[in-house]
């Protein structure tokens, strides 16, 4: 546990900066992620330095297909999210609500990276906004290390909580779940315009960025849907990758079926009338 640098006092209590919930938060309570605590107005990360998920992968797990190709990248993840996703592929740890992990220092993550012959870390399985404070402590050392730093994220920054990491950061997937503000608030309690902005600010920020969107039959791949992203992707770049990813039932969406092969090479053809690069994951 450590203090956490990403807030403010707020009427009595504390508000969270770290992304773009901007919860308020009680005395003795946690925000929406459940790691981040107030405890006498002071706002505590409860999984600095215990991630419960480490793992070497290939760099084009993440997916990332234009950055350090064929290298492996050492990959961490905690308990908790800020989105409650339906359709969440890793809800055994993002949706967990007893704080667990192993103990590891920064040190011992940068070592162990190193150890293993990677060329990056990459902070992915959960979305690592919500534990920022201990991102920006191993990407600090990592990169004196020789290291790059990757964010596997859903975008939900606030301006001041990417300021905060842009420095240490080289490379982002981001999910561009749907284009549309309705799913975003059925499916993951949340809402689209502060992913968009994300992206073009991370754009911006010459970080070199990949979007990913999991098609989920019936919900976000209608051709108007798949056009609007795709043609909000060529207006920040066209040179911007595009995963397209295949849905398997998970988590609380069981009731549907996997995308059919079909609708994933439709939307292959659209994106590709619009951007240079587009891919199919998880066939
Ligand atoms: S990081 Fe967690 S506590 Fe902070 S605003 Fe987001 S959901 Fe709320």
């Amino acid at each position: 546990m450590k203090e956490c640098i990403l807030y403010k006092p707020y009427k009595g209590k504390v508000q969270c900066l770290a992304c773009a919930n901007k919860c308020v938060i009680s005395d003795g309570k946690t925000g929406l992620c459940g790691v981040r605590k107030n405890l006498k107005n002071k706002l505590y990360l409860l999984v600095y330095g215990k991630p419960v998920a480490v793992h070497v992968d290939p760099i084009e797990k993440k997916p990332l297909y234009h950055f350090l190709p064929n290298t492996k990248t050492f990959s961490f993840g905690t308990v908790g999210c800020n989105f409650k996703c339906k359709f969440c592929q890793n809800a055994d740890i993002s949706q967990e609500k007893t704080i667990m992990g192993q103990k590891y220092t920064v040190k011992k993550i940068v070592e162990l990276a190193l150890e293993s012959g990677c060329k990056s870390i990459s902070y992915t399985y959960n979305e690592p906004t919500i534990f920022i404070e201990f991102v920006k402590d191993v990407a600090e050392l990592a990169h004196k290390n020789g290291l790059k730093n990757i964010l596997v994220t859903n975008g939900y920054f606030t301006k001041k909580s990417l300021d905060f990491i842009a420095p240490y950061i080289d490379a982002m997937n981001i999910d561009l779940k749907s284009f549309s503000n309705d799913f975003y608030l059925k499916h993951s309690g949340t809402k689209l315009k502060p992913v968009l902005d994300s992206i073009k600010r991370v754009h911006k920020k010459g970080i070199h960025i990949e979007l990913t969107t999991l098609l989920i039959p019936g919900e976000n791949d209608s051709k108007k849907e798949l056009e609007n992203i795709a043609k909000f992707i060529a207006s920040v770049d066209k040179n911007i990758p595009w995963h397209i990813s295949r849905f398997f039932p998970m988590y609380k969406m069981l009731n549907k079926s996997p995308t059919e092969l079909q609708s994933l090479k439709e939307a292959e053809k659209i994106g590709k009338k619009y951007l240079k690069y587009v891919y199919l994951g998880n066939i």
